[in-house]
């Protein structure tokens, strides 16, 4: 076994740390506070490089696969302090522009993976709505084939980056079959007309800088070319998207446990109080223990999931015990951050914004509840063929 990064993982890592590090972030606090997303950030770290990482070899790209798109992502988010610009910019990149490579057609790909890299188009995978949230195949919104080509009609909820996408991943009902292949997945212009998407941006408590909204098809013409792979293989694709964010995208959160970790201990190893400094007092060092541990294990789960993922494991399993692991840690070590920083923790900055971003980590790409079901399933079947 070999722990270490690869030559060209630590690479991207490099990469990440010096577009990170260009970034104007002086207005962190206030775009936080306002509920506002930057495009113009997002467009700098895809022209920096970032557009190149999924593209195919083929195209010039870096065709990075899980493992090292995750380094990508953790060190994004260490060394930048807009969470909420990170989580839209890899949720674009796991279950947007992934699915493309993984499944679109030879034209797909040319039609669409050049916008994304040259010019910073956007997208926003639609998967959710009011009344199939985590019950997710009870989803309503459907597209009907017609001579030309499919009309779609419904509406999805809490779509991450809504308001400013440029192009939309679309799962959808095609099939009442009450089975697997009910579902299909499609990729459309945002310009498409009869699809309208909220202008204002929910708001909510945590990935303030986030953008997200609802969208709506009214009688959509779609041409069969819209339709990413087969007609009924939307939920296999599904799950492969929701796969790739539950590893990928939770580096993320392994990135902020990291820079959160280096702000305490900076902090404990300067604050004194009864005459020592705060890092003295064994209590508090078995706080920053118990955090430092549970960034570890839920490291060492991430990457292990990463790692089954580039061998072709797409069983739900690795990824729902990383997933659940990395949500936990990043939601209880933010409250530990808070707590150690006392009155400081919860002025507005970084170290209380951390745990608000962290919060919903816990509920995207598939709820605590909802994966635990999963794992228990899996763990009685795997115990059943003698198998874990
Ligand atoms: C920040 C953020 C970004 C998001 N981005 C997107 C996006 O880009 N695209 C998209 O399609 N969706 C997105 N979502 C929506 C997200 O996928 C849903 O919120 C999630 O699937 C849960 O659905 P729900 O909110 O309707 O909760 P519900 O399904 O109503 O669940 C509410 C509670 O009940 C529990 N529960 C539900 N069913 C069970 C069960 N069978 N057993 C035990 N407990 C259960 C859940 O665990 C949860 O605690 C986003 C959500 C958030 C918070």
């Amino acid at each position: 076994m070999n722990f270490e990064f690869t030559i060209k993982q630590q690479h991207v890592a490099e990469q990440a740390q010096a577009i990170a590090r260009d970034l104007d972030l002086s207005d962190i606090g206030a775009r936080d506070y306002a509920g506002q997303f930057s495009k113009a950030l997002f467009k700098q770290v895809i022209n920096a490089g970032v557009g190149l990482w999924l593209l195919p070899k083929s195209m010039q790209g870096d065709d990075l696969n899980a493992s090292e798109l995750c380094a990508g992502i953790e060190s994004l988010a260490e060394h930048c302090e807009d969470s909420g610009l990170i989580f839209a910019l890899s949720a674009h990149l796991c279950a947007c522009i992934h699915p493309i490579r993984a499944f679109g057609s030879i034209e797909q790909k040319h039609q669409w993976l050049p916008k994304l890299s040259s010019e910073a188009w956007l997208g926003a995978h639609a998967i959710t709505e009011q009344q199939a949230g985590s019950d997710i195949y009870g989803m309503t919104t459907r597209a009907d084939k017609y001579d030309h080509g499919f009309i779609l009609t419904g509406n999805k909820h809490y779509i991450t980056n809504a308001p400013f996408c440029d192009f939309i991943v679309v799962h959808v009902r095609t099939a009442d079959a009450g089975n697997y292949f009910d579902f299909s997945t499609f990729i459309l212009d945002r310009q498409t007309p009869c699809v309208s998407v909220t202008q204002t941006p929910h708001s909510k408590s945590g990935l303030r800088t986030t953008a997200m909204g609802d969208i709506t098809f009214s009688t959509c013409q779609l041409s069969d070319d819209a339709l990413i792979g087969r007609l009924g293989a939307g939920a296999p694709i599904f799950q492969v998207s929701m796969e790739w964010e539950r590893v990928c995208l939770f580096a993320l959160y392994l990135g902020q446990m990291k820079r959160q970790l280096k702000k305490t201990v900076q902090f404990l190893s300067q604050r004194q109080q009864f005459g020592s400094k705060l890092a003295e007092f064994q209590a508090v060092q078995h706080q920053v223990s118990d955090m430092y541990s549970n960034y570890e294990s839920a490291r060492l789960l991430l990457y292990k999931a990463a790692w089954g993922l580039d061998r072709g494991d797409t069983s739900g399993v690795s990824s729902a015990l990383a997933k659940l692991a990395v949500s936990q840690a990043a939601i209880s070590n933010a409250q530990m951050a808070v707590q150690l920083h006392g009155a400081q923790g919860v002025l507005s900055g970084d170290i209380e914004r951390m745990l608000r971003d962290a919060m919903p980590s816990a509920i995207f790409s598939g709820t605590t509840n909802v994966l635990k079901n999963n794992l228990s399933t899996s763990l009685f079947k795997r115990l059943q063929a003698d198998w874990l």
